[in-house]
């Protein structure tokens, strides 16, 4: 069995709460635009935007922020009032100070994984955004590396591993999205390590993956025992 050089987390939703955030700012966007359109609607426009406007804002915060807004001036149909566009904004601000709650098991398992393989964060986004989370979760001190990306394809990770001296073949990433964490490492050559959240974002989600080519775990608290056999 090939040894594993370098351990990489995915940050959002494997290491903290992150989904439930967007999910609670697309429950509000529904109640400012109920006299609008009924919130059925508001989830679909809001959720298909999203998708489609990452080509321009890429992830986080801001980009969300600005689809909300999109969607409530095309719901409101020239009728959105200053009102609902600060409560909009206000929203966006509170998501980003919204407190890190760091998942169950995380912190005893980056305790627990031997020293002398180092662990590498690597998270999607926006700097500004993302330094402010990792900052503020306490878990920084665990990893020797930090990459924060614009997206996380597989052109991106080889240029990661590449940055580092890694071989795909010695590298291991753990992570709750199959398009994002798994798959790409995967097709690179990579093990990678599946740690799925109860309510996926509609992105992330991937029909039929290929189950027999990474590991697929319940909770971050089982990792150790799996990568056992690859860490001596
Ligand atoms: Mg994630």
């Amino acid at each position: 069995m090939m040894p594993i050089d370098l351990i990489a987390f995915d940050a959002d939703d494997t290491l903290w709460e992150n989904e439930q955030h967007y999910t609670a700012a697309l429950e509000k966007l529904c109640t400012l635009l109920a006299p609008f359109a009924n919130a059925e609607h508001v989830r679909k426009a809001l959720t298909e935007a999203d998708i489609h406007n990452l080509q321009y804002y890429g992830y986080g915060i801001k980009a969300y922020t600005l689809t909300m807004l999109e969607t409530a001036s095309r719901i409101a149909n020239n009728q959105l009032t200053g009102e609902i566009v600060d409560a909009i904004l206000e929203e966006g601000k509170r998501m980003f100070a919204e407190p890190i709650v760091v998942f169950e098991h995380v912190v005893e398992t980056l305790e627990c994984l031997p020293k002398y393989k180092p662990l590498m964060l690597i998270t999607r986004g926006e700097i500004f955004e993302q330094e402010h989370r990792i900052q503020r979760s306490g878990l920084a001190k665990y990893f020797t590396y930090i990459e924060i990306v614009r997206t996380k394809s597989q052109e991106i990770y080889r240029q990661v591993l590449a940055k580092y001296h890694i071989s795909p073949q010695r590298f291991v990433m753990i992570g709750n999205s199959l398009k994002s964490d798994i798959l790409p490492v995967v097709a690179l050559g990579g093990r990678a390590v599946y740690i799925p959240i109860p309510n996926p974002w509609q992105h992330d989600v991937v029909e039929n993956p290929d189950w027999n080519s990474f590991d697929h775990i319940e909770h971050i608290g089982l990792l150790p025992n799996l990568l056992q056999p690859f860490l001596d």
